[in-house]
């Protein structure tokens, strides 16, 4: 049994038993014609991974990179908890992090950002305040 396959098996059990819990936990509030579909089988045939790869180690040539005239304007959520601090050299907040998606043509955002902007452009302040709550004071 190769490490892969380990892994998928252990994945797989965590799965299992997060169905487990799921159904557990929401049956009740499952329509009552949906109730037959609601079984840990039927999630397990919808979810369960079937095979793992290994995810290749970051490239690090330049020519890949996309450079900071060409990527997406957009402020996305980033990490979590999110980046949120007071920047005191730049005297302004810095919520979250910019999308590292290529711009598309002239615009300027990604395809993806172009449709929906949930948090605004990096850059200027969010369109919401979901971001105050991971505030940290820089000492
Ligand atoms: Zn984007």
């Amino acid at each position: 049994m190769s490490v892969e396959d380990i892994f998928l098996e252990l994945l797989n059990q965590d799965m299992e038993n997060i169905f487990k819990q799921i159904v557990t936990d929401y049956k009740d509030r499952v329509q009552e014609n949906k109730k037959n579909e609601f079984t840990i089988e039927n999630l397990g045939k919808i979810f369960q991974i079937g095979g793992i790869k290994r995810i290749k180690e970051k490239t690090t040539e330049k020519s890949k990179e996309i450079s900071t005239d060409n990527r997406c304007m957009a402020r996305i959520w980033g990490s979590t908890p999110p980046v949120a601090y007071y920047c005191r050299e730049k005297q302004k907040y810095i919520y979250g992090e910019r999308c590292s998606r290529p711009k598309k043509c002239d615009k300027d955002y990604c395809g993806l950002h172009l449709k929906n902007l949930p948090h605004g452009r990096f850059g200027e302040l969010p369109p919401h305040e979901h971001f105050e709550k991971y505030l940290v004071t820089e000492n």
